[in-house]
């Protein structure tokens, strides 16, 4: 890739915990001077303000209830990523073993969705607005949130690696333990009703059971160019 191409418009990078999403996305929209979102740290500030207000993630209505107090506020800069829960600065806790437990409960809630959905689209809008670009990680993203995105990634990986890479992650030793975790998220978040991760039809499905980063990110890259969302980057834009 030439050196000044920016990304225009969005690229969805969808899948389950594990798969090296967030990695790929942020320094893909780091290295095409893109922004880029977390949707993922949205709902898990939104468990956060449930577990706050002590209401029982498992109860839709209270939870329900909470989040439409709840002010969510997410940083789109690749760099520096920041979500806000009413002002304070939470990046630190949802990453939490108590967040991470009732996010997808949570998460599943249709109303939790429409509002956050809401959000991701302003967002997204406000992005690409005047030709910029945005790449948005999470596990709707090309079927309900962006279902026009130009290009839709679909990232997965065996069970057994994403746990491993997920307790190398946490520092946890007991990776049996996190397996069982991270298919119960999988189950929750594939389950639901209110729009359940999967692959859009149109989505390029990359397994990176035997990738690294880097790999799994210059294949992304390469599909950026090859669908041709890339510009050069504006005169006097940095
Ligand atoms: O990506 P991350 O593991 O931080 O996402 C946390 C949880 O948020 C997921 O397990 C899922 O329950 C929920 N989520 C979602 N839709 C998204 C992004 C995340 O339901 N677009």
């Amino acid at each position: 890739m030439q050196q000044g191409d920016r990304l225009r418009g969005v690229v969805a990078v969808d899948g389950p915990a594990g798969t090296g999403k967030s990695t790929v996305a942020r320094r893909l929209a780091a290295s095409l001077g893109a922004r880029y979102l977390d949707t993922g740290a949205m709902y898990r500030a939104a468990a956060l303000g449930v577990l706050r207000a002590g209401a029982d993630p498992a109860e839709p209505t209270a939870v329900s209830e909470v989040v439409v107090r709840c002010h969510i506020e997410v940083g789109t800069d690749p760099e520096t990523p920041r979500v806000l829960l009413d002002g304070e600065d939470v990046a630190r806790e949802i990453r939490g073993p108590a967040v991470t437990a009732a996010v997808s409960p949570v998460s599943a809630v249709s109303r939790v969705r429409e509002l956050l959905v809401a959000a991701q689209r302003r967002i997204i809008s406000d992005a690409t607005a005047s030709g910029g670009g945005i790449v948005v990680e999470g596990r709707d993203i090309g079927s309900v949130v962006v279902p026009d995105a130009p290009l839709k990634v679909f990232l997965t990986a065996s069970a057994a690696q994403r746990a491993a890479r997920r307790a190398a992650q946490d520092g946890v030793e007991d990776v049996a333990e996190v397996r069982r975790a991270v298919e119960r998220r999988d189950r929750l978040d594939s389950g639901r009703a209110a729009s359940p991760m999967c692959a859009a039809a149109d989505a390029v499905e990359l397994d990176t059971t035997a990738l690294d980063v880097d790999a799994v990110l210059a294949r992304v890259h390469e599909l950026v160019v090859t669908r041709g969302l890339t510009g050069l980057a504006a005169r006097g834009r940095t």
